[in-house]
């Protein structure tokens, strides 16, 4: 076993859940102060400091806290301590607390408190216990008190969140001196793309299509980025337009759905009237797959999943134009690439395939890989030493054949050898043996 290098460094990790947190000592130049203070009094030097700021010490995806961890797991690191100010910096979750320090000890790397010099002995370790319990307390006594303190500033009219809906802004007002809440306002261009959406909805379009409209018009949702037909109906599904606005719909860190008795309701300046609304939900419901599946199921296409666009590297995708025959198949199928299909020409031109045209082309691909010499007089002798072989029998010899090779089981899915046409396969073989 290769030892890595002798542990002997000190690092330090800040952390401050909000930028300009409310208590002073914990700001990052006082931790950073403290623990420096708290090297030298040890006559060790701080190697290198870590610090998250304005992230929560429930959330184990910190990305310095992180980057700390694979420093000290990385070979031959040669980090031996790890310094806090506090230990709820380290984290507020004391379970993590206890796995992640159970951990880094089997390495030989401990974790210090400024605030809390425990000793390493039995007494130490509980106090330590104890320290983390508090700290999840206190992290969690905080959530329920912030989340209170919202719901009460959404029934005295203000919104707490940081992202508006769609269609809206948050407009900062001074309620006194020091006291900055914020109002739900209609977002000019925005609320206009929202009354937009409705208009194209309303006028029959589909979700698909509108968003199709606004990226051909040179709209684009709040990240830049093109509208999507999921995009559109997030926009329908939102009361908020028609000045209805719920808070707390989900948990703030499980993002779990609450019930609906535990949604606040905030009123704010309608973008479009109820009654166009409650027409467009009313549509909506009606084109609701669940309700109305509209179309059959479409029969299996065997390559959908396994082609990539050439442009984008999106997968190909079916795609139906034309009337349906008889109510249940549609004329024309294609494969198309999936974003040229969803979202539109904006995002990739795509390229139409008849699926006819690309089963034949898989198939023709297919038996160039399979039906070799060396396979076709396997066959033959299979087939003499059967005394009468049906045409079926011949198929069944020919798929345990094709079965069995690797390369056909790699490369193509089971349920596409089931569908080889024997005719075809024997017309092959009739040729390669003339
Ligand atoms: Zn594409």
């Amino acid at each position: 076993m290769t030892r890595g290098r002798e542990r002997a460094a000190w690092v330090g990790y800040l952390r401050v859940s909000t930028p300009g947190q409310a208590e002073r000592e914990l700001s990052l130049p006082a931790q950073c102060a403290a623990i420096a203070e708290f090297a030298a009094r040890r006559a060790v030097t701080i190697a290198r400091e870590y610090a998250d700021v304005g992230v929560s010490g429930t959330d184990p995806r910190r990305r310095e806290y992180r980057r700390m961890l694979e420093d000290v797991y990385a070979p031959g690191s040669d980090i031996k301590t790890i310094v806090v100010h506090h230990t709820s910096r380290f984290t507020r979750d004391a379970t993590e607390a206890r796995v992640v320090k159970s951990k880094l000890a089997k390495i030989g790397v401990n974790v210090v408190s400024v605030c809390q010099d425990l000793h390493d002995d039995p007494m130490g370790k509980l106090m330590e216990g104890f320290f983390e319990c508090i700290d999840e307390y206190e992290s969690a006594i905080n959530g329920v008190r912030t989340a209170s303190a919202m719901r009460e500033a959404v029934r005295q009219g203000y919104f707490p969140g940081s992202t508006p809906p769609y269609g809206y802004r948050s407009e900062p007002i001074a309620i006194r001196s020091g006291v900055v809440r914020h109002r739900l306002v209609p977002d000019d261009v925005e609320a206009e793309i929202v009354r937009e959406i409705y208009r194209l909805y309303i006028a029959e379009n589909g979700a698909k299509t509108v968003a199709r409209r606004l990226n051909h018009r040179g709209f684009r949702v709040r990240s830049g980025r093109l509208w999507s037909g999921a995009a559109i109906l997030r926009v329908l599904d939102d009361t908020t337009a028609a000045g209805t606005y719920y808070w707390g719909r989900c948990a703030t860190r499980s993002k779990q759905a609450r019930p609906r008795s535990e949604w606040t309701c905030l009123q704010v300046e309608p973008i479009v009237d109820p009654s166009v609304l409650a027409l467009a939900m009313t549509l909506r419901e009606r084109r609701c797959p669940r309700r109305n599946p509209g179309r059959p199921p479409a029969p299996v296409h065997v390559p959908s999943g396994l082609l990539r666009c050439g442009q984008c590297g999106a997968s190909y995708q079916l795609e139906t134009s034309g009337k349906r025959v008889d109510g249940d198949v549609y004329r024309y199928t294609y494969y198309n690439c999936r974003s040229a299909c969803r979202v539109g020409s904006e995002l990739c031109p795509g390229f139409r395939v008849r699926t006819g045209d690309l089963h034949a082309a898989v198939f023709h691909h297919l038996a160039d890989i399979v039906c070799t010499d060396e396979r076709a007089a396997d066959l033959r002798a299979r087939v003499r030493a059967a005394h009468a072989v049906s045409v079926e029998r011949v198929g069944e010899i020919w798929r345990s054949l094709l079965l069995h090779d690797p390369l056909v089981k790699r490369t193509y899915a089971r349920h596409l050898i089931d569908r080889i046409d024997v005719s075809p396969t024997r017309t092959l073989i009739e040729a390669r043996r003339a």
